[in-house]
């Protein structure tokens, strides 16, 4: 099938090469020229495990092309997916120019039958209103599919390679059999292929996302509970993890969850709750914990320097919002790192992957460093912001030889209390 996918971050590009995988003649159009050069070169502007070996067998076997030239690539495409970024204005209201721009480019290039799939995370009205919009400009058959994507930044290929459910909603039988037979490689585990409407399709993408965060809200409240009654988090979590109805994943207590998605998502659910005079106190209530809960590790340094933080040597282990991706988008690491120079705090940074997107942030405000132990000289205390696995077992006697205090404020529970205990070092965690 000839592929068209607008937008080659970290969805449409994972999209793209999967798609060129599985056999399909794919085109992946992205209007940042400083994306597209570099991927036609089979370098990725992005991490992603897994992803370059794709890139480079897909180029050099010609199924994958890169290109800033959207009507030309659109015309000689059947399918076109739209994954361009939908953010929120500053006033948290979801920002649709994105995509509402790219249809109507969509509409103004095609020449014969077209799927647009709607990849992108939207809200409840977008592929009806995407619908008008290019039946306003073209006279050309189309069809329009939402298809919320669900693949997690870190295991993304794996995740759009074995997924767990494909949700596809269409108005067009067509639309539904040339998805269906899309699909069909990365379905041969009988994973469903589920078709609903395409207001339950939206909404599912946000509920989903939104349940996600309240879990995590959830566990962070009762790790924060844990602190004050003696209790210890991982214990609870085991103890309530093992209950199917329940499950184990997405009970881990830290710093707050990040990312381009979970906050986000969180707060156009809410809009469009609000919109139609509906009440979501739960989300509202876990979208107010995080808030907090990335502030943590600042209060309890705060505490533990008796309130003197100004001028005090920070190491951070970790920016990026999760591990084993190099985005920082909303990651905890910024308001860690915010409210610390705020209070006149100096700060010396190391992540494996998101330090050059860092740079961009914080400038020469931050100091990086080329290992996790560099970052350590001279510093009063680490701050453990993100749970690479590199970081579960450093050398102790290493970082005590270079740190001017051995104090650590471990905010993603990676080190074992004991044994940091037991070489001198101070250790605040969370929920234990
Ligand atoms: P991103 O910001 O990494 O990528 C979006 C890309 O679209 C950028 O490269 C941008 O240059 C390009 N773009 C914007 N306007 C364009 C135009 N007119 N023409 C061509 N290219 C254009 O965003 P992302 O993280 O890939 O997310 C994309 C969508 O997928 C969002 O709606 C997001 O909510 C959703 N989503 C993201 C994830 C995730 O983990 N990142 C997971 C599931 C769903």
């Amino acid at each position: 099938m000839k592929v068209c996918v607008v937008g080659t971050g970290y969805v449409g590009l994972v999209v793209g090469t999967c798609l060129s995988e599985s056999g399909n003649d794919v085109i992946c159009v992205d209007k940042d020229k400083r994306k597209i050069d570099p991927l036609k070169r089979a370098v990725s502007p992005i991490y992603e495990p897994g992803l370059t070996e794709l890139l480079q067998r897909n180029i050099r076997e010609g199924r994958l092309r890169f290109s800033t030239n959207l009507g030309a690539s659109v015309k000689i495409s059947d399918v076109v997916f739209i994954c361009v970024g939908t953010p929120v204005n500053s006033d948290r209201t979801p920002d649709l120019r994105q995509v509402e721009k790219v249809a109507a480019e969509v509409a103004k290039a095609m020449e014969h039958y077209t799927v647009i799939v709607l990849k992108s995370t939207v809200p409840v009205g977008t592929a009806r209103k995407v619908k008008k919009i290019v039946s306003r400009i073209t006279d050309c058959e189309f069809a329009v599919v939402s298809n919320p994507e669900f693949l997690k930044e870190g295991a993304a290929v794996d995740d759009f390679m074995k997924p767990d459910r494909v949700i596809v909603a269409t108005d067009d039988r067509r639309a539904a059999e040339i998805m269906r037979e899309l699909y069909a490689p990365f379905l041969r585990t009988n994973k469903p292929f589920i078709e609903m409407n395409h207001e339950s399709a939206e909404l599912t993408k946000y509920a989903a996302n939104a349940l996600l965060a309240t879990k995590i809200s959830f566990m962070n409240e009762i790790a924060n509970l844990c602190e004050r009654v003696g209790a210890d988090v991982n214990e609870v979590r085991y103890g309530v993890g093992t209950d199917p109805r329940i499950g184990s994943h997405f009970l881990f207590p830290g710093v707050g969850y990040g990312g381009s998605c979970l906050p986000k998502d969180a707060d156009t659910l809410i809009h469009t709750a609000k919109k139609h005079n509906c009440q979501l106190k739960i989300v509202s209530c876990a979208r107010e914990v995080n808030s907090q809960q990335k502030r943590l590790l600042v209060k309890k340094m705060v505490s533990h320097f008796g309130g003197k933080i100004r001028g005090k040597r920070v190491a951070i282990w970790g920016l990026s919002f999760k591990p084993r991706t190099d985005d920082i988008r909303e990651a905890p690491a910024i308001v860690v790192i915010e409210e610390l120079l705020k209070r006149g705090a100096k700060i010396c940074a190391y992540d494996p992957a998101a330090t050059e997107n860092a740079e961009h942030l914080f400038g020469k405000r931050v100091r990086f460093t080329q290992t996790n132990y560099d970052a350590l000289k001279g510093a009063h205390c680490l701050m453990i912001l993100t749970e690479w696995n590199e970081f579960r077992n450093p050398s102790f006697e290493r970082m005590r030889a270079v740190m001017k205090s051995p104090v650590i404020f471990d905010g993603r529970n990676t080190l074992d209390r004991k044994t940091v205990e037991s070489l001198g070092f101070t250790y605040y965690a969370i929920g234990c």
